[in-house]
């Protein structure tokens, strides 16, 4: 299969193609060239992709397509394809791309997921559905109370797999791939491929074709990436600087560890004149919907989340992401920064890291082998005790620097509570563990570590001060637009 195709080329009906033309797609991404021809045919597929990756196309079209060429069965209208996502964001925006590609089409499809009432959406049902995107647990609800069947199913989405049960919902998807028919097509989505994943996947597909594009460690070279060192105590203000300047910065989504420091973020940023929101899975649906319209709409600049409420955000135009908080497992950063630079588009991620974070700034620099450039803000810099030497003056990409320091500190205090069971699966620092067997391991290099931090999981504060090099620009020169993003 070659890796660039155009539209035409993928056999695509003319309304889907008319519909992807509408939304300025010219050529299909990777995943779509590697998954789409595979769907069309019915075959079950194994996509290993993150957000952001187009994903959602390379199984919403060739569903529509497959679904559309078959009338719907009688008077009734049974749910012939069932994508289940982790999230109730993720599942909104699913369930909006399926109306977006499928705008020419005779086919109805409904969202639904918990935090809400039930009524509407087994108004939905009643109506009709062809197509249905849910999260497990409202799933599992309505099928109890008689309210959706399964039983004409014909295609299966299990989306961001790793995610699922990343937050627990094995039990729930067993439960419902238990009341689909056995006879169906599979597609199955997931970022990374950890063990549990593996089991899953062989469990519920049949001979599937695997298609996988740039795993979790590669950042899109249309974002550029900057980090600023940064006492704790300092973070705030230095957010509120930056966010002054509304020109450079249209638009942007702040990630916390917390749901409590995503409230305090907005509160502050907000007392100081800097309008914010904050959305997290405390917060009401309904709360958490207005905030991402007026996010969408532009009235709202800036919007500050916990990584599970933000996962799956698809904004158009988002120029800046900041890491408030370094998270603390790396693939976490390139999924947040990958909120930025879509499409093509160029963006900035601009992360502040405190000396108890720099171990995992040393993570993430190893995951994503490349080093981010410091910048040195004098009002903002870290009065904190340096690196030793050799730490941080070198500008050479992570991988061409000598030295093999240790896995990542104790890993502790990140992911606020919403990994199951501490989640520091797919965090290992040098084992490479939970890798798709076709990607890069993350230790390619051998020698990705030198930089900030010596020896130890945690940088030591008895030394002298840094003199970072400004950051100018982007880490890489954004280049071939927009294959480069996909690439
Ligand atoms: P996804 O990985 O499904 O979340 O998609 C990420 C973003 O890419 C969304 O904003 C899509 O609208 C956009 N997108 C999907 N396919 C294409 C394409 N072929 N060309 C340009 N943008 C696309």
């Amino acid at each position: 299969m070659r890796d660039f195709m155009t539209f035409d080329e993928l056999q695509l009906t003319d309304s889907l193609l008319k519909a992807v033309k509408a939304e300025g797609y010219t050529t299909p991404t990777p995943i779509q060239v590697k998954a789409i021809p595979h769907a069309l045919l019915g075959k079950d597929v194994l996509g290993v992709a993150q957000t952001g990756t187009g994903k959602t196309a390379a199984f919403a079209l060739p569903i529509l397509q497959r679904l559309s060429a078959k009338a719907p069965a009688g008077g009734a209208r049974p749910v012939r394809c069932l994508v289940l996502t982790p999230t109730r964001e993720l599942a909104s925006q699913v369930s909006d791309s399926f109306g977006t590609y499928g705008k020419h089409l005779p086919l109805r499809h409904a969202v639904v997921f918990g935090g809400v009432g039930q009524n509407p959406q087994v108004q939905a049902l009643r109506h009709g559905v062809d197509i249905l995107v849910a999260t497990p647990g409202r799933l599992l609800d309505l099928i109890d109370q008689g309210h959706v069947t399964l039983r004409a199913l014909e295609v299966f989405v299990l989306d961001e797999a790793d995610r699922m049960l990343d937050m627990g919902f094995i039990h729930d998807v067993r439960r419902i791939i238990k009341v689909l028919p056995q006879v169906r097509q599979t597609l199955f989505f997931s970022a990374t491929l950890p063990p549990d994943i593996m089991d899953l996947a062989r469990n519920i597909l049949k001979d599937p074709v695997r298609v996988e594009v740039s795993p979790a460690s590669s950042t899109a070279e249309t974002v550029s990436q900057q980090v600023y060192f940064v006492e704790r105590e300092e973070k705030r203000a230095l957010l509120t600087h930056l966010l002054q300047d509304a020109k450079a910065i249209p638009r942007a989504l702040v990630f916390t560890r917390t749901k409590h420091g995503a409230n305090r973020v907005a509160k502050q940023l907000t007392a100081a004149g800097v309008r914010a929101d904050a959305i997290h899975g405390n917060k009401s649906q309904n709360a958490r919907e207005r905030a991402l319209d007026e996010f969408r709409a532009g009235t709202l600049r800036v919007l500050v989340a916990t990584d599970i409420a933000a996962r799956g955000i698809d904004i158009d135009g988002l120029s800046h992401v900041f890491n408030y908080d370094l998270p603390n497992v790396p693939e976490q950063y390139v999924h947040r920064i990958g909120r930025t630079g879509r499409a093509g588009a160029s963006g900035q991620a601009v992360s502040f890291c405190d000396s108890e974070e720099r171990a995992y700034l040393r993570d993430i620099e190893r995951t994503i082998r490349r080093s981010v450039p410091v910048v040195a803000d004098a009002a903002f810099r870290s009065q904190l005790p340096p690196p030793l030497p050799g730490d941080v003056e070198d500008s050479r990409p992570p991988m061409n620097r000598g030295g093999r320091g240790p896995s990542r500190g104790n890993g502790g205090g990140g992911g606020g509570g919403q990994r199951r069971g501490g989640g520091q699966r797919r965090g290992g620092g040098g084992g490479g563990q939970g890798r798709p067997s076709g990607g890069q391991p993350r230790q390619a290099s051998g020698g990705a570590q030198a930089a900030r931090g010596g020896g130890q999981g945690r940088p030591q504060q008895a030394r002298p001060a840094v003199a970072a090099p400004a950051a100018s620009g982007p880490s890489s020169p954004p280049s071939r637009r927009t294959m480069s993003k996909w690439g």
